[in-house]
Parts: C-alpha cells; sequence; structure tokens
C-alpha cells in the first residue's frame, strides 16, 4: 500500500502540487465533507486510475450549510476516513481547518447564476454559492487537472462544470454513477441520521425514480404523466415529505413538460429532520451525441 500523507495547510498543500507538476505529474483531485462510505471511494478509485498523484480533500465547508441547517451535527471520522483513503491508494488527504480555508477577513464568494436556481436552489438559496466558492478555492490550491465528483449531486456537478467554462479553467471535469446501497438507497453520509422506520421508508425515493426510468423507457414523453406516477409511489410511504420531484433538462436545470432531449429526474425529501437527495439521469436514446452523453466536460 502507498503511504497517505495528511497535509493541513495551505502553503504546504500548494508546495505539493508545484512540485508534482513540475515534475510532469497528472494531479487528479477528489473534493469531500468526508464520513466517506462506497461513494466516495468509487471516485477515488477512478481518481487513481486516471492520474499519477491523487488529491482527495476533506473540509466541511461551512459556506454551503445555510444556519439552520447540520453543519454542527454533520458526521464526522477523521481517523476512518484517514484509513480509508489509504486504502484506496491516496497519496494526499488535504484536511484544512476553517479558519484556513476562511479567514476572519474573508470577502469573496464565486456565484453560478442560472443552473443553480431550480432544484435545491429553491429551498437552499446559499448553498452552491458556498460549494462554488470553496471548490474554486480547493482548485486554486490543489492545481489539478482532473477534477472528480458524483453524479449523486447532479446539479452540483452541473454547477462546477459551469463555473469551469465560464471561468475558462483549465481543470477536466469528470462526473461518476451513483453508488447505492443494496436497496437502491444512494449512499450519502446524511444516511447515519435516519431512524430506522425512515430508513426502510427511504427505499421508496429510489423505487419512483425506477418507476420513471420504466415509463421512459417505454416512450413516456409527457413529464406529468411520469411525475404522476413517481408521486404515486412516494406518496404511499407517509414517513416521506417531498421537497421537490422535478423533471428538468440534463444541461440547464429548466422543467420540462415533454421530454424530447436528455433529462434529470430530480429528487429531494425529508424523512424526519433528514433531507435526502436523489437523481436519475436519462439520456434519450434518440439523441446520442447531446453534450451530457459525454461524460466529462470543460477542457482537456
Ligand atoms: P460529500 O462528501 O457528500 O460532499 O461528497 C463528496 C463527493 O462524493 C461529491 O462529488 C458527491 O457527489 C460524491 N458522492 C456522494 N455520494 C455519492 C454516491 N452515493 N455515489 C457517487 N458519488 C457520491
Amino acid at each position: 500500500m502507498r503511504k497517505m500523507e495528511v497535509i493541513k495547510t495551505i502553503k504546504e498543500m500548494k508546495a505539493f502540487s508545484s512540485q508534482g507538476r513540475a515534475m510532469g505529474k497528472t494531479i487528479v483531485f477528489v473534493p469531500t465533507m468526508g464520513f466517506f462510505h462506497e461513494g466516495h471511494l468509487s471516485l477515488m478509485r477512478e481518481g487513481r486510475r486516471r492520474g499519477d498523484l491523487l488529491v482527495v480533500s476533506l473540509f466541511v465547508n461551512p459556506t454551503q450549510f445555510a444556519p439552520h441547517e447540520d453543519l454542527k451535527n454533520y458526521p464526522r471520522d477523521f481517523v476512518r476516513d484517514r484509513q480509508m483513503a489509504e486504502e484506496v491508494g491516496t497519496d494526499i488527504l488535504f484536511a484544512p481547518d476553517v479558519e484556513e480555508m476562511y479567514p476572519s477577513d474573508h470577502q469573496t464568494y464565486v456565484q453560478v447564476e442560472k443552473v443553480t436556481r431550480n432544484l435545491c436552489g429553491r429551498s437552499r438559496p446559499t448553498h452552491f454559492r458556498g460549494v462554488t466558492t470553496v471548490v474554486m478555492m480547493l482548485f486554486e490550491i490543489v492545481t489539478p487537472h482532473v477534477a472528480i465528483f458524483g453524479e449523486k449531486d447532479y446539479q452540483q456537478l452541473v454547477t462546477i462544470r459551469q463555473m469551469a467554462r465560464d471561468l475558462h479553467m483549465s481543470v477536466q471535469v469528470v462526473g461518476m454513477p451513483t453508488v447505492r446501497e443494496a436497496d437502491g438507497l444512494a449512499m450519502s453520509s446524511r444516511n447515519t441520521y435516519l431512524l430506522p422506520e425512515e430508513r426502510k421508508a427511504a427505499r421508496s425515493l429510489y423505487r419512483s425514480l425506477q418507476r420513471a426510468k420504466e415509463i421512459l423507457q417505454k416512450g413516456e414523453q409527457r413529464a406529468s404523466r411520469i411525475l404522476d406516477e413517481m408521486n404515486g409511489v412516494l406518496q404511499s410511504e407517509p414517513l416521506i415529505r417531498m421537497d421537490y420531484i422535478q423533471i428538468c433538462d440534463a444541461c440547464t436545470l429548466q422543467e420540462v413538460d415533454l421530454i424530447e432531449g436528455d433529462v434529470v429526474v430530480a429528487l429531494a425529501a425529508y424523512l424526519g429532520k433528514t433531507r435526502l437527495i436523489d437523481n436519475l439521469v436519462y439520456r434519450s436514446p434518440s439523441r446520442a451525441s447531446h453534450p451530457i452523453s459525454q461524460k466529462d466536460s470543460a477542457k482537456d
């Protein structure tokens, strides 16, 4: 097994990256908030395959949480995370403190406009501004050639791609499929919050997406028909309270009435106090050359 190094300061991280670049190494980067599960590990394994140096960041980013959200209770287990990251071949675990990333006079934010307004942007209006700000900082510090994100957070992936494109960044943004539990529930650090009965009820989120997929594959193009069917599945579960459920254009994230190209069926729901998200990306068979059917974006 490779020996992994933990770096806590921006100065040391930058020194490592500039040395790696000077030696002609490809740097691959996986940003995370820790409490690792197979979803995170799948990104790291892909990173290991794609480059010479694999940097994983572990930083619970305060600016992407609203004051009433779960920043304080967000699950953390540094010792376990460090071991898991090392086992999959990470070279550097970059784990800065909040004060290192946000000194007291911090006042600059990065805001991607249109694609952040719908879906999670409605109930979490400051969330994506926090995400893009920290990812921009991390890109500046780590200077990756390739950065890997999960499709589980589909709107985040689209937002980062947009930022990379708009700001002419030279990082290649790669999206990876959602890793699920055996019963279909998308893996998430937040699943640990679920009480046993909530965990059981949460299966219906995936079932509703599977139902959508079946109908889409039969050629149904009316979004309302698909949403009705999904709501039928979800309403049979009284513990689920929907935040949103929408079918959107997979690139613009604008809601569509008629399915003509690639779409994302996206949902967010509360189980008790826990908010979970999930989605299905449906690539229209008739539009195989659409941009999102290529996994990678930004510039190579
Ligand atoms: P997080 O630590 O939750 O901020 O996630 C860090 C990265 O892992 C993000 O790019 C997520 O989209 C990705 N990720 C989280 N859960 C999953 C999953 N179940 N499958 C694939 N990727 C995931």
